[in-house]
Order: structure tokens, then sequence, then C-alpha cells
């Protein structure tokens, strides 16, 4: 087996904020940090005042309206802190950044000298007191798995929705995103290589458990897993969410601009479809043919598709493999070794022609010390 198998140091973490005076008033506004920091949005008469901002912690978005452009980071968390119970120096939020190169982020930055807009969505780690409590105190095998509400569907018999893939109006569909939908490439794609589609939450990383960085949430061997893959196949990435929140966490856990891999572009929920299951109702799934058309190049002969919702596959159930959800990362990071087996996979897997032939449910079947679930 290849893997590179590698450590980064902590110097590459990404800390957006860090830690400042818990003091409200100092937060409320900070004329001496707008009249230094540069803003190009400042002399724009048309730019409202006020603001809307959407935070999304654990799954669940906030709304916080009447933020002012000269407010500061520091009372945004503050507001952020009275909804979500998050103290504001265990608070990482991503999403946004200064708009000068010299002055990075901190709690006295104002809100006009950063990339945030109305309506911005930005995305906030950080631990509740109580949940650290636990985490510190409970023993692991008690903390209580979550669940969301995908988690109905996620039984084999979503399949037999199989005649689905075939209905004219959801292939009239994917041809609208084909025609309408715009990629925006990162890295193009190669010449002779097989295509690897990846989901995001609950595949590549726990997004509902708290932690005080990306990397606690990390699925393991996430980097060294892309990096074997690359080897053989282009990556793309396809998230249920949106754009802005898949280059927030591709950035927060270092996926985007690494050394040893690459990923061809991201694809949001824009790009899925919705169909009726007669079993389940109305679904959003992620069509592949949505990526065949615009790239000839690949088809079910050489695409496949990781994602912890079988139901997401409904278009293309041959190209799916169901991998296990990554959930509690506090509790399964020391054993979860689901994307070491799976480089294992795609690495036998890349020799064949023809991946229609295969059936990715007995993948375990094919890797050593592998144990179906
Ligand atoms: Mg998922």
């Amino acid at each position: 087996m290849d893997l590179t198998i590698f450590r980064e140091s902590d110097s590459c973490r990404s800390e957006v904020v860090p830690p400042q005076a818990e003091n409200d008033t100092e937060c409320l506004k900070s004329s001496e940090a707008s009249e230094s920091q540069p803003c190009s949005s400042k002399n724009d008469e048309s730019a409202p005042h006020t603001m809307s901002i959407t935070v999304r912690f654990r799954g669940i978005d906030y709304n916080i309206n009447d933020i002012h452009v000269s407010n500061t980071i520091g009372f945004l968390k503050h507001k952020i802190h009275l909804l979500t119970s998050v103290r504001p120096e265990r608070q990482k939020l991503f999403g946004f950044k200064s708009l000068s190169a010299s002055q990075p982020l901190s709690d006295t930055t104002t809100i006009d000298a950063t990339s945030l807009r109305d309506k911005s969505k930005v995305i906030m780690m950080g631990s509740v007191e109580d949940d650290i409590k636990v985490v510190e105190n409970v023993n692991k095998d008690e903390i209580n798995p979550f669940f969301d509400d995908f988690d109905i569907f996620e039984d084999d018999e979503t399949m037999s929705d199989v005649g689905i893939a075939n209905r004219q109006e959801y292939l009239t569909k994917i041809a609208r995103r084909v025609q309408e939908y715009q990629i925006e490439m990162i890295n193009p794609p190669r010449e002779g290589k097989k295509l690897l589609v990846l989901d995001i939450d609950y595949t590549l990383f726990d997004h509902k458990s708290t932690a005080q960085s990306a990397d606690e949430l990390m699925r393991p061997y996430l980097h060294e897993f892309l990096a074997s893959a690359y080897h053989d196949y282009d990556i793309v990435i396809w998230s249920a969410t949106s754009i802005t929140y898949i280059k927030a966490k591709m950035r927060q856990l270092r996926v985007e601009n690494h050394p040893l891999y690459k990923i061809m572009f991201y694809l949001d929920s824009r790009a899925m479809i919705s169909v009726h299951s007669a079993k389940y109702g109305l679904l959003n799934v992620k069509p592949l043919a949505v990526i065949w058309g615009k790239f000839p190049q690949y088809s079910e002969k050489n695409t496949i598709m990781f994602d912890d919702i079988r139901r997401n596959f409904l278009m293309n159930a041959q190209s799916g493999l169901k991998i296990k959800a990554y959930r509690d990362s506090h509790k399964n990071r020391a054993t979860d070794a689901e994307l070491l087996h799976l480089s294992q996979y795609l690495k036998k897997i890349a020799k064949i022609d023809d991946f229609t032939k295969l059936n990715h449910k007995h993948w375990h079947k094919y890797v050593e010390g592998s144990r179906r679930h």
C-alpha cells in the first residue's frame, strides 16, 4: 500500500480569531479601530450601515440582525454568545476575512474592515461550558450518539426506487443543471484519471460534535486518503450546503491548497435535484450526470462517489459507496480507520476499466483488515 503517512504541525492550524477581552462595552464600538483599519466599503455611500448575519453552529442557523458596520467582531461574538451560550473566547468564526492583509482579524476589528456584508453566512465552532464538562468528565462510552433527520433514509431499501433514475422529468432537471450550474474550477481535469466524488458532512468531517478546532472533527487519515486517491482520481467535493460553507470547511480542514493533492472543484446544493420517492416523498439527491454532462471523459464506468446517505445515490445507484457515518469524533477518532481502508479499495479498483461491473456494497471483502459494519 503506497499511502504516504504524515502529520502536519500544529502551526498549520488556522486560528481565525484570537481570544480577547470579554468586556462587552469595549466590544460595542471601536472608533479608534475603525479609523486605523482600511476598508474598501467605507466610502461607499450606498452600502447599508446595518446588516443581518447568519451564524451556523452545529447545523443550526442563527440570525443576528442590526449589526452596524462600526461594531466589532468582539460585539458580534457577544451576540452569538447570547444565542448559543458559547462564550466569546471559545468561539472560532470562519467564512470571512480581514480586508487588510497586514491587519489580521481580532476582536477589535470593525465589521466594515472585514469581508462581512449584509446576509453573509458565518460558521462558528466552539464549545458550550456544559459540553466541555461532559467531554472531560463522562466516560467516553456514555456519550450519546447524535442523530439527524436523515437517518431514516439510510437503509438499503431506498434503492428500491430504482425506476426514478430513468424518469424523463428528472433527466430534464439534470440537463438544466448541466446548462445552468456554474462550476468554479480550482484545478483542471487530468488525462486518464478516474473521478472520485466526496460528500463532506459525516463523510470527511463530524459537523455536529463540539470542538475548538476543525482538526478535532476531521475524520482520521483524511489527508492521507486524499493524497493516495489523487494518484488515480480527479477529486470533486459535493455537499448539500452552500458553496460558502464548503469553501470554509475545506479551508479549515486544510484540504484547500494542500501540497500532496488538488481538488478539481466543489459542487453545492444548487447542483442537486429533487425527486419524488414513493416511499419517502420529496428528496434532494446528487445526480452524477450533472458532472458527466459537463465533463464527457467521466461516466459511470470510471466514477465512484462516497456519501454517508444512500439516498443521495438514487439517480446513480451503481456508482455510490455508502461510507459509515463519522459521528462523535471525540469518541471515535482514535479507532475510525474507514478512510484508510477505503484508500486501499480505491487503489485496487483504479486498475479496472469499467466500474459498472463492481458492487461497492462489498468493498470490505477486497480490503484486508476491514470489517463489514
Ligand atoms: Mg453527509
